[in-house]
């Protein structure tokens, strides 16, 4: 009988496991695949506060560290100034974590496919497709297609949620105008009409040598062809030819971008995508799956030497800095997607761009605070006028929560 079994050996199963057999208890860790983190679905943009909340090394950082990021670009016309950007290799990420898990004492088993569960009242039967594995607890790190939620959901009467959809490449680039783009160190980011109808985000980040170029979809019509296209406006963009970019990989994926109502159980966690906890605005869930599961682990190891409940990791998921991030960004992402698929927010970074406007200074500004009021007062009564409504909102909520969101930004990717 195991203390802990955890299904999936992505960051949050790893690390949790990790976590809790460096503590003496003993844990199963289970994944599908036979290469861990092998394909990668992840476009590898990181912030640095993955540092804290990893058990890697400076040594581990410098082999799993692609490329320091500087800027991030918005429509390659907005620029802001990062000290914490990174781009890493999710491959040695991943497979260097599920290795401190193993070194801590975990059992790591793979590939092994966990097929269904069943609930015991003192312990629960994993079933797999190497037998069944008895434990005391559950943890479910199986990602944004998590078998843990669904179960769980069925259970326990919670709905699930579709994921957006991302497609990207990694390719080598073979001009100078793509060089230049790899080599300016800067996070691009793209919104608006032309990027799924307004309904995704689209990206390029770069790293040592290779470029990962994709896009994300709210919407379930996500295709190659819209890949395709990014690229060609990418293309327009530097200056350069799609012809001269090698592809490497295709990656394709989910990304839950709503948290689950319920995570927390009797005998069970949902961690990391399985828990729906990546940003809703950004896509980034790597930071938030790191801080789940160091949370998880710490509330495991009360329930199993004190009793304590494990339903208080709810709580303190909700109360902690990711939880009040990730929650802002639902509330944010509604009139964001609202504005971009209106090509507004295209117009808004031209217009912020040719004035010299400075978004920052503004946030800080009394007047802010006083527009921000007024205008959510204004366009919250006349509701006809949706774009307004949309813009008031995301001014309203970036004003209100402006101090604790520049804290903790680099919680978002
Ligand atoms: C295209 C794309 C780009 C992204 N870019 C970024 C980015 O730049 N930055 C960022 O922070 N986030 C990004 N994300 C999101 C990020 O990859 C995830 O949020 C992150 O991997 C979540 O970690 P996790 O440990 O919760 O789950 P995962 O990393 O998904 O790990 C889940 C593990 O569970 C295993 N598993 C699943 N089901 C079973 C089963 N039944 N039995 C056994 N094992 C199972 C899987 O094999 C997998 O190894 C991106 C996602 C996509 C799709």
């Amino acid at each position: 009988m195991f203390d802990v079994a955890v299904v999936g050996a992505g960051p949050a199963g790893s690390v949790a496991s990790h976590n809790l057999a460096k503590q003496g208890f003993k844990v199963l860790l289970l994944d599908r695949k036979s290469e861990l983190g092998v394909p990668k679905q992840c476009a590898e943009g990181l912030s640095k506060r993955a540092f804290e909340l990893a058990p890697l090394s400076v040594k581990d950082w410098k082999r799993i560290i692609e490329r320091e990021v500087t800027t991030v670009g918005l429509h390659n016309k907005l620029f802001l100034k990062i000290s914490k950007g990174i781009t890493i290799s999710r491959k040695r990420f991943d497979k260097t974590l599920a290795l401190k898990a193993l070194d801590a004492g975990a059992v790591l088993k793979n590939p092994v496919l966990v097929k269904g569960f069943e609930f015991k009242k003192e312990f629960l039967v994993l079933k797999t497709s190497k037998g069944l594995f008895k434990s005391k607890v559950l943890i479910g790190a199986d990602g944004f297609d998590s078998l843990t939620a669904k179960t769980l959901a069925l259970k326990h009467g919670f709905q699930t949620f579709k994921p957006v959809i991302a497609l990207q490449v990694e390719v080598k680039p073979l001009s100078n105008a793509w060089l230049n783009v790899l080599n300016a160190s800067t996070f691009h980011t793209f919104t608006g009409l032309n990027i799924c109808n307004g309904k995704g985000y689209a990206w390029i980040f770069p790293k040592r040598e290779t470029i990962n170029i994709g896009i994300g979809c709210v919407s379930k019509t996500v295709t190659r062809t819209c890949l395709q296209r990014f690229l060609k406006l990418c293309s327009e963009t530097f200056n350069a030819k799609v012809k001269d970019l090698k592809v490497l990989e295709f990656n394709a994926g989910g990304i839950p971008v709503k948290p689950l109502k319920r995570f927390a159980f009797e005998n069970a966690l949902l961690i990391g995508d399985a828990a729906g906890h990546a940003n809703p605005l950004t896509g980034g869930g790597v930071i938030p799956a790191l801080i789940d599961a160091n949370m998880a682990a710490s509330v495991v190891e009360k329930h199993l030497t004190q009793g304590t409940s494990l339903t208080m990791f709810e709580n303190l998921w909700r109360s902690s800095d990711l939880g009040f991030i990730t929650m802002l960004g639902e509330k944010a992402s509604k009139p964001f997607f609202n504005l971009a698929s209106k090509g507004f927010l295209d117009r808004a970074v031209q217009a912020l761009q040719r004035s010299g406007f400075d978004v920052k200074k503004f946030l800080f500004s009394k007047k802010s605070v006083f527009l921000s009021r007024g205008v959510k007062v204004f366009f919250n009564a006349k509701p006809c006028f949706s774009d307004f409504a949309s813009f008031s909102k995301l001014l309203f909520l970036a004003v209100k929560h402006r101090e604790r969101f520049l804290k903790n930004y680099d919680l978002t990717f």
